[in-house]
């Protein structure tokens, strides 16, 4: 129970949908009894607290940049959608929403547009992180529907992680997965091409070639067949076609087959399999590294293709297990977010189904064909056909792949509306932006990976003239002439209407909350969580799994095997681009950083974007740690700092995908990327982009305080990061310095003025500026062209909180005779209690740590919220191999 001011709601994070309790100060703690996480929470989810400062708010609505009243932008959004419709048709208009958006708010965008409209052209930003998995649940199941939930994954033997970075992308769930590993000795394989935070806990670490896993789990079903594992009666009872893709997957009949396409080590790919065929408590559990891939929706069948030939599906620790990415990909999955779902589960191939929805919805024009799905309708943005888009709560001018055309896009289109909390690069291109209530001031439901709703409630009042999105939205309906259609008073009328389309379409389908359709306001904001379906009556399937009865949602009730041959990425490598390029996200940030890239806490673990790369390459290419890299692919260029890192498999280079133009000169590495995506779910290769590789010498070394968040730009590298009194820079040059006259006006627009106090040594090529403004510093500049020479970052902050006088400053800046040798001291590991990789290092050497126990004990560190145990975890393996 929460306490008097606390609400209980839930995290704004990713797709495990932690309880919070929270309070309008912003303190936070997990919630105790919500189900999904028993009150633990992560890194990201313990900062929430962090994220409510106001300051960068979009308070008021803004037309061509002028302010403009609520009514008036409501008037020309629905004034320009209606022309826009009329001139051109339905399909001249889009809609582009996010797994941010609350069900509700998904709901009504998603009726306005194929119901009212009359276009399917509405696409979610979880079309980049699980359509692979909705496309692949409808082909084998006739049904979106995850047969799992999460306790499966502590009731199973043998848990398969594939494409999942658990331990980083959805650490709650990790968690839970440990002490259960602990209690009944859970084996564990992970999947991945490479060695992840995850890999500490692997029993099994298969580090397979980019795309290669449909070869990996067809040559696991020709395997199973082989050795008598299938369950034949079961099979012959509760599905179709498993000769098919027995056939399609005999290419791979043999392990030495397997080993050719994978890359992996016989030995291992047998080690994997026996594990399969002989633990029946098996649970497969997939995430990005599965659906983001032009072979997505294959995987995904090639996974479930296995468990059903094993009739492992829907019993207690056992079944294929999709992980949403963000904290309502499920709901927007239920209302119809994606372009090639109607509503509620309906789909685009049944006229009668369809016709029930028009029906429901006293539609004059539903749509009578799927829309364009993410990089389709960008494209048709670009090329014209789309006039009008309205982009909610999602900034595809950094998420999309090859981000620069997107922007190309945006810029040439005639009417570009976007709604969200923050100024993005993509509010940058909008003609009309709407100031959006952020996850603190919202109300309504979310969906998380385990089918389970729960509420999100408010505890904080929106700032200036912040709205939620359904007002948004049902107001511009309104204007468009569809007020009766657009009735509501609040998120809980939306959700019953939700609840009650939900039975009136899905007598059959398993998306059945029709128990939830006549909730009073005041039952709407008391639902505790609970997992669909919930039939009317509230009688819920007994465990709360699917399928287990061996009943699907297929016309027949029996499920599909997929044939699933096997294909390599869209894209190979070439000799001009012998790299792999892999993206993906990184423990304590999220999405393009709108939220947590101004937390100082959360950018301690990473401080800057990075280019992962195996020390053999980087030994080839001349580049050290932390040296500059030039990566080039066919959709653009940038140049980022690497790291060496002996995970990562030779030939292939990951790097995060959250930074942005706003904090780093390399922007957002989704510029770099190959639009080529799954034929079937139209979800984009994210993970497989060719890519060539050069170091870029570097000819100075820079800090830069200011207080001001402006990235300075020039022929050099820039990364921007947050700290109490400002921003500190990370300045790297490529060319050289300026020369002296050229210098001073170098030197004024970084510190954005002219005098200030100077210190030189130009034999050495040191050089140190600071201005100060009322008593205290306002900028600082550290320019060396040598490695050393840098003061440390700590040391200037600590300046930055100080009252100075020039004086002072002149002292603080002295050029000392010898000046030591800079060593870093290592990002933050744990970032709840400050525990730097260095400190943990120092103190296993010093005083014989051995266990994270012991560590926790000394440091504190691991001891809060836990998501930096598997780092702690990775310091331990390789220090006490160190000799002492
Ligand atoms: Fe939030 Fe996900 Fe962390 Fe839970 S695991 S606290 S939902 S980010």
């Amino acid at each position: 129970m929460g306490r008097v001011n606390e609400t209980r709601t839930t995290c704004a994070y990713c797709g495990v949908g932690c309880g919070i309790i929270a309070s309008p100060k912003g303190d936070v703690r997990g919630d105790p009894d919500h189900p999904a996480n028993h009150g633990r929470l992560c890194s990201k989810g313990t900062a929430l607290g962090e994220t409510l400062d106001n300051s960068r708010r979009l308070l008021r609505p803004r037309m061509d940049g002028g302010n403009i009243a609520w009514d008036d932008a409501l008037d020309e959004v629905a004034r320009r959608f209606t022309d826009t419709i009329a001139a051109h048709g339905p399909d001249a208009v889009a809609f582009y929403v996010s797994g941010q958006l609350l069900t509700e708010d998904y709901y009504v965008a998603n009726k306005l547009m194929k119901g009212f409209i009359g276009s399917a052209n509405i696409d979610t930003n979880s079309r980049l992180c699980m359509a692979s998995s909705v496309a692949g649940h409808i082909r084998a199941f006739g049904d979106d529907s995850v047969p799992g939930v999460y306790e499966d994954l502590e009731q199973a033997d043998l848990v398969v992680l594939v494409g999942s970075n658990l331990a980083w992308c959805h650490p709650v769930l990790y968690q839970r997965l440990v002490v259960a590993r602990e209690s009944r000795g859970t084996r564990i394989v992970v999947i991945d091409p490479r060695r992840t935070a995850t890999s500490e806990i692997a029993d099994l670490q298969l580090s397979l070639k980019p795309g290669s896993d449909v070869s990996l789990f067809n040559g696991l079903l020709a395997y199973l067949h082989r050795e008598g594992c299938v369950d034949h009666a079961w099979v012959a009872k509760h599905t179709d076609g498993f000769q098919d893709a027995l056939a399609a997957a005999e290419a791979m009949s043999t392990i030495a087959a397997v080993a050719k396409t994978t890359g992996l080590a016989a030995s291992d790919i047998k080690t994997f399999y026996e594990w399969f065929a002989a633990t029946e408590r098996t649970v497969t559990a997939f995430s990005q590294g599965v659906n983001q891939s032009s072979a997505g929706t294959d995987k995904v069948n090639a996974i479930i293709n296995c468990h059903l030939a094993t009739a492992r599906i829907g019993q207690p620790g056992m079944g294929p297990f999709s992980i949403t990415g963000q904290p309502n990909a499920m709901g927007g999955r239920e209302v119809g977010g994606l372009a090639n779902q109607l509503a509620a589960h309906v789909g685009f191939d049944d006229a009668a189904q369809m016709a029930r929805v028009g029906r429901f919805w006293s539609a004059p024009a539903v749509a009578p064909r799927p829309g364009l799905k993410a990089i389709e309708m960008f494209d048709a943005v670009r090329e014209g056909k789309i006039k009008a888009i309205w982009i909610m709560a999602t900034n595809p001018a950094d998420s999309l792949p090859r981000a620069g055309l997107i922007r190309e896009a945006l810029k040439a289109c005639p009417f570009v509306v976007v709604s969200d909390c923050w100024d993005t690069d993509t509010t940058a291109l909008a003609h009309m932006v709407l100031p959006a209530a952020a996850w603190s001031e919202k109300d309504g439901t979310v969906t998380n990976s385990e089918r389970r709703i729960s509420r999100q409630r408010p505890f904080r009042m929106p700032p200036g003239e912040a709205k939620p999105d359904w007002w948004m939205i049902t107001e511009v309906a309104r204007r468009m002439g569809w007020t009766d259609a657009f009735p509501y008073r609040g998120p809980a009328d939306i959700f019953c209407e939700h609840a009650a389309l939900s039975g009136y379409v899905n007598e059959n389908r398993p998306f059945n909350i029709s128990g939830l359709a006549g909730l009073s306001d005041e039952a709407y904001d008391r639902m505790e969580p609970v997992r669909w379906p919930v039939l009317p009556g509230h009688a819920h399937t007994g465990s709360g799994r699917l399928f287990g009865d061996g009943e699907f949602a297929t016309d027949n009730g029996r499920a599909r095997f997929i044939a699933t041959p096997w294909r390599p990425p869209a894209d190979s490598t070439r000799r001009d681009m012998p790299f792999m390029l892999n993206t993906g996200r990184i423990r304590d940030q999220w999405h393009t950083m709108t939220r947590t890239g101004e937390i100082s806490r959360l950018m301690t673990h990473r401080e800057e974007p990075f280019l992962e790369i195996h020390p053999d390459d980087a030994g080839k290419l001349g580049v050290e740690d932390g040296g500059l890299v030039r990566a080039a692919t066919a959709h653009g260029t940038c140049i980022l700092r690497c790291e060496i890192v002996p995970g990562q498999k030779p030939g292939e280079v990951f790097a995060p995908m959250h930074w942005s133009d706003r904090f780093c000169s390399s922007g957002p590495i989704n510029r770099l990327v190959t639009a080529a995506h799954d034929p079937v779910s139209g979800q984009p290769e994210l993970k497989a982009t060719p890519a060539r590789l050069a170091p870029v010498p570097t000819m100075w070394r820079g800090l830069l305080f200011t207080n001001t968040d402006a990235l300075p730009s020039g022929p050099f590298y820039a990364a921007r990061i947050p700290v109490a009194a400002g921003y500190i820079f990370e300045l790297r040059g490529w060319e050289p310095l300026p020369k002296e006259g050229d210098l001073a006006a170098f030197v004024a627009t970084l510190l954005g003025k002219a005098d200030g106090v100077a210190v030189q040594d130009l034999t050495r090529g040191l050089h140190r500026f600071a201005v100060t403004a009322r008593g205290h510093l306002q900028a600082a500049l550290f320019l060396s062209k040598a490695p050393e020479g840098l003061p440390e970052r700590e040391k200037v902050i600590a300046l930055a909180e100080q009252s100075v006088t020039d004086d002072f400053l002149m002292d603080q800046l002295a050029i000392p005779t010898i000046i030591p040798a800079k060593v870093s001291p290592g990002p933050i590991v744990c970032t709840c209690l400050s525990v730097r990789a260095s400190t943990i290092r120092q103190a296993i050497r010093d005083k014989g740590l051995r266990t994270c126990k012991e560590i926790g004990a000394t440091l504190g560190a691991g001891t809060s919220c836990g998501s930096c145990v598997p780092e702690i975890n990775c310091i331990l393996r390789a220090e006490t191999l160190i000799p002492a």
